[in-house]
């Protein structure tokens, strides 16, 4: 028992297994859970923005190591990899992304031999949320613009009805990758999909009267969550953050303020506010944050998706005026 595959010099070995006996007698309770028999090695699981890792650390819990490839504070729709990161990627157990929202980490999971991948594209149902301009690509792309390689919003965990379908799928990927410890995972997402129901309760209450139903966004994030609640978006750029409104699209905008009394204009934290400013100051309208989620900073409202969540509820409630 408590065999520990790194290599480790003979003294420590002792020390560990003295160690490892007082620690049995000592609290024999969950022993048999802290261990399970097969070594100490957690799961290596590579996630590729903010939402896959609250996921992968939330469900993986204390049997999984979980690694970043999107820095906090970093904008992932653009994300290049260094060598580093894709040797890593190579190197994981499990690997967590959503495909099509950044193009290369799609090439590198691809690429790679990673045993567990897990596309959370695949464990929802994603949509064309129509009339937004499609750009998922790099520069170059941009500057070309009319490249179409898919019309499906990624922008899927702004949803929490979805989000916790992906949650499912990923506890059960997760279990097959590591069956020692499925009881865990299931338990972890468990705990997690309670929390997302509450979640949308709460969106469903709290946005049910409210004096207008649509609100300005930066980019075109919350397709999937404004029709969950009945909502309409309209975003001042397409579906990638840091594409430029046409001087049309910023004058139809006034126009629509005007007729279904829109009171404010949301940013968000990891891009430019400039043209979010611009069109609050010209029509009128005030300024608030609403969170994509697409990353976790200090300037973030709140420690976790959960609570950023609930920020993004209160400002929603705020400029839509509920009641
Ligand atoms: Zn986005």
């Amino acid at each position: 028992m408590n065999v520990r595959r790194r290599p480790i010099s003979g003294i420590a070995v002792a020390a560990v297994t003295a160690l490892g006996l007082g620690t049995l007698s000592a609290c024999s309770s969950d022993s048999a859970e802290a261990s399970g028999g097969d070594g100490g090695g957690k799961l290596d699981v590579v996630a590729s923005f903010y939402p896959m890792q609250y996921l992968a650390e939330q469900i993986g819990g204390d049997h999984v190591n979980v690694t970043t490839l999107t820095e906090p504070g970093q904008e992932p729709h653009d994300l290049e990899l260094s060598t580093k990161q894709t040797a890593e990627l190579g190197e994981a157990d499990a690997v967590l992304y959503l495909k099509s929202l950044q193009p290369a980490v799609d090439e590198a999971v691809t690429q790679s031999d990673v045993k567990t991948k897990i596309d959370a594209a695949t464990l929802t149902e994603l949509e064309n949320h129509g009339d937004v301009e499609h750009d998922h690509g790099g520069e170059e792309e941009h500057a070309e613009s009319g490249e179409e390689e898919s019309t499906l919003d990624p922008h899927v965990w702004l949803d929490p009805v979805r989000y916790a379908e992906i949650a499912e799928g990923v506890a059960t990927a997760l279990e097959k990758a590591d069956p020692d410890n499925a009881a865990d995972y299931k338990k972890n997402a468990d705990a997690l999909t309670t929390k997302l129901d509450g979640l949308d309760t709460a969106y469903e209450n709290g946005l049910k009267n409210t004096d207008t139903k649509v609100f300005f966004t930066n980019h075109a994030a919350f397709g999937y969550l404004a029709e969950r609640y009945g909502l309409t978006q309209e975003a001042i750029t397409g579906l990638d953050p840091e594409s430029e409104p046409s001087p049309a699209r910023i004058r139809e905008l006034q126009q629509e303020a005007k007729a279904d009394g829109v009171t404010t204009v949301f940013y968000e934290t990891l891009v430019s506010d400039k043209t979010a400013k611009t069109l609050a100051e010209d029509a009128n309208l005030k300024t608030d944050v609403l969170d994509p989620l697409e990353g976790i900073t200090d300037k973030s409202k709140g420690e976790d998706y959960i609570e950023v969540m609930q920020s993004n509820l209160e400002a929603l409630k705020t400029a839509l005026g509920a009641k």
